[in-house]
Order: structure tokens, then sequence, then C-alpha cells
């Protein structure tokens, strides 16, 4: 009986296993979003160092020095450090 309830919880525990498997298999979740940005240049975000595609990216020369934000908030941020 005891044998039995072992092998029971072997089965389960393989069962389990095999499910996060399959979850981890890399390829099955494609996002296809990414492929509209392709070809587009992006550039770093000065404040919080996320990238931005370039048409979306706020601009601003700061001491002769090109920085690009994500948003004002970072923008406001960045000037606001440097006085
Ligand atoms: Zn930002």
């Amino acid at each position: 009986m005891i044998r039995l309830l072992l092998l029971a919880l072997l089965f389960f525990l393989a069962y389990t296993a095999y499910n996060a498997f399959v979850r981890s298999l890399p390829g099955r979740k494609t996002l296809p979003k990414d492929k509209s940005r392709e070809g587009e240049e992006m550039v770093r975000d000065s404040q919080c160092g996320t990238f931005v595609p370039r048409s979306m990216a706020l601009e601003k020369s700061i001491k002769g020095e090109k920085h690009f934000f994500c948003s004002a908030k970072c923008r406001d941020i960045f000037t606001g450090k440097k006085g």
C-alpha cells in the first residue's frame, strides 16, 4: 500500500516537473511587436537608462551634448540634477 502511495507521489512529481519543463521551453512565446521596431535606431535614456526608439525619445542638448529621455519626467529630473 505504501509503495502505491510512493508511486503516485513519484508520478505527481514527474508530472509537475514535466509541466515546468514545457513552460520553460524557449521560442514558444514570440513577441511580434518587436518586429515593427526593427531597423529603428534605439537611443538610451540618460536618466533611467531605458532604451527608447529615436522617434519616441525626447531630445535635449545640455552643454553641447545630446541627451535622450523616455519621458518628460526623466528629462526634468536629469536637467534638474545638472542645475
Ligand atoms: Zn526614463
